[in-house]
C-alpha cells in the first residue's frame, strides 16, 4: 500500500526505520537514505534482525535538490519522512515539489547561519503543495507534533474554548554521562540557549533564556525545575487557536546541565559562525558535535523516564474546568525495542503515525499542515497502540 523513504540516519531515524517495518501492512516499501550510507546499512541490518522485514538503503545530500530528486526518480517513494537537519528541511520539499511526493518532517526549517526557527519559510509552500495536489505535514515528532494533537484533541473533545495552554517537557532519564544531548547536539544547543518566548494577550512577551522558571510536578516522577523556553510549535498552535490567551512552553534541566550550557556558551563553543583554526574555517558548534557524545549511542544505560504532556484551562459548559494529557515513556524499553533511546523514540513513533494517518488517508490533504489541523482521534488512538500511550487528569491543580 506504502511506498516510504525516511531520510536521515540518526537516533529518530533508527526508531522511524523501526517503526515502518514494524507496520509492514501499511510500509509496503521501505528505503532509509542519508548522508553517510554504512549508518542506514548499519538500521537496516539491525531492523531485519528485529522485524524480518528488508528496508533499501541509498546515500544522498539532502541540502542538493538535484541529488534528492534523481533519488525520488529511481525509487518513486509516496512519502518522504524527513528525519535529518531542519536545515534540509526546504531542498526536501523542494525535491518533492518536482517530483510529486508528498512530505513530513518534525522540526520546522532552520537557517544554517543564524538560530532562529519559524514556520514562515515552509508555509510559504502552501500555494505550491495545494496546487501540485500533495500533503506537506509539519512539526510530527513528540514537541512538536504529539503536543499539538493533545491540544487538538483537548479543543474537540473536552472543552468549548481553550484559554491556557503550558505545554510540559519533563526528562528524568539518566544516561550516566556528565553532559550529552538528547538529539542532536547542534539543534539542541541553538534551542536551549535562546532567549525565552510566551504568547500573552494578543502579543509574545520575551524572557532572558531561562529567567523564569518553577518546581512542576510530572506523574510517576516527581517536583522538577521546569524552565520557561521558546518552543517552534507555540506559533502554530497560537494561529490555529485563536481562543488561546496565554501559551507557554516548559522543559526540565537539571544543573549540571545548565552549568555546561553557561560554560559553553562563555567559551565561544556554541558560535555559530565560522573561526580561523590552523588555516581551516571551523563553526564552534559543529566541532562540538563532534566531540560530544552521540545521542543515538546512549540508549544503552539509560534509565528513567521522559513525561510530556499538556495542561490546559479553558470553558465547558459554561463552567471553567482544567485538563492534563501526557505520556511517560522509559528509555530503557524505548531501547529494548528499537535501540534508541526515549528521546528519539518519542519522536520517531509520532512521525511514523503521522505517515500512517497519511497513508491510511486520514490526514491526507493538498497544502502545508501543521499537525494540530487534522483529525486529532486516529492519531490519538494509535499512540496507544505504537507504545506512546497517554493518560488524562480531569480538574486536578495544574501548578502552573
Ligand atoms: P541526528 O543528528 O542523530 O541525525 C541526523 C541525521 O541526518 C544523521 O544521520 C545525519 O547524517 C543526517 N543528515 C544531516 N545532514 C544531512 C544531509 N545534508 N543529507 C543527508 N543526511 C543528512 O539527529 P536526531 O536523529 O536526533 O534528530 C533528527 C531530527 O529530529 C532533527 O531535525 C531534530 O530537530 C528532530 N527532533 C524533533 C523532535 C520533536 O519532538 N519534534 C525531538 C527531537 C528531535 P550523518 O550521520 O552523516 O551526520
Amino acid at each position: 500500500m506504502g511506498k516510504v523513504l525516511i531520510i536521515g540516519a540518526g537516533g529518530v531515524g533508527t526508531v522511524v526505520a523501526n517503526k515502518v517495518a514494524q507496520n509492514s501492512k501499511i510500509f509496503t516499501d521501505i528505503m532509509l537514505a542519508s548522508r553517510t550510507k554504512s549508518k542506514c546499512d548499519a538500521i537496516a541490518a539491525d531492523v531485519k534482525k528485529r522485524t524480518g522485514v528488508s528496508i533499501k538503503t541509498a546515500q544522498v545530500d539532502a541540502d542538493s535538490v538535484a541529488e534528492l530528486t534523481e533519488l525520488f526518480k529511481t525509487f518513486k517513494p509516496e512519502l518522504v519522512i524527513n528525519v535529518a537537519l531542519p536545515y534540509q528541511d526546504l531542498s526536501i520539499m523542494d525535491a518533492c515539489l518536482e517530483c510529486g511526493v508528498n512530505y513530513l518532517d518534525t522540526a520546522n526549517y532552520e537557517p544554517l547561519d543564524e538560530a532562529k526557527f519559524e514556520y514562515k519559510w515552509q508555509w510559504a509552500y502552501q500555494d505550491r503543495f495545494k496546487k501540485a495536489g500533495l500533503t506537506a505535514i509539519l512539526g510530527c515528532g513528540f514537541d512538536p507534533g504529539v503536543t499539538s494533537v493533545f491540544t487538538a484533541y483537548a479543543a474537540k473533545h473536552h472543552f468549548d474554548e481553550i484559554h491556557y495552554l503550558d505545554i510540559v517537557d519533563c526528562n528524568a532519564g539518566d544516561h550516566g554521562k556528565a553532559f550529552a544531548t538528547n538529539f542532536n547536539p547542534e539543534i539542541n544547543i541553538r534551542e536551549v540557549t535562546q532567549k525565552g518566548k510566551y504568547w500573552e494577550n494578543g502579543k509574545w512577551i520575551e524572557t532572558e533564556p531561562h529567567e523564569i522558571h518553577k518546581p512542576l510536578n510530572y506523574p510517576g516522577i516527581g517536583p522538577k525545575e521546569s524552565y520557561l523556553i521558546y518552543h517552534e510549535e507555540l506559533e502554530s498552535l497560537v494561529k490555529n487557536l485563536p481562543t488561546l490567551k496565554r501559551a507557554r512552553f516548559w522543559m526540565t534541566f537539571g544543573q549540571e546541565y545548565l552549568t555546561h550550557l553557561r560554560v559553553i556558551q562563555n567559551i565561544g563553543m556554541a558560535r555559530i559562525d565560522e573561526v580561523e583554526f590552523n588555516g581551516q574555517k571551523i563553526v564552534p558548534i559543529q566541532f562540538l558535535k563532534a566531540v560530544l557524545p552521540n545521542p543515538g549511542d546512549l540508549g544503552e544505560n539509560y534509565t528513567g523516564e521522559t513525561s510530556i504532556g499538556c495542561r490546559i484551562r479553558g470553558i465547558k459548559d459554561g463552567k471553567e474546568r482544567s485538563y492534563y494529557v501526557y505520556n511517560n515513556c522509559s528509555h530503557k524499553a524505548a531501547y529494548e525495542e528499537t535501540g534508541a533511546q526515549g528521546v528519539s523514540y518519542t519522536t520517531g513513533v509520532p512521525a511514523t503515525i503521522g505517515a500512517m494517518m497519511f497513508f491510511t488517508g486520514a490526514w491526507r490533504k493538498a497544502g502545508v499542515w501543521n499537525v494540530e489541523e487534522f483529525n486529532p482521534d486516529p492519531f490519538m488512538e494509535e499512540l496507544n497502540r505504537q507504545g506512546l500511550p497517554w493518560h488524562e487528569i480531569f480538574d486536578g491543580d495544574l501548578e502552573v
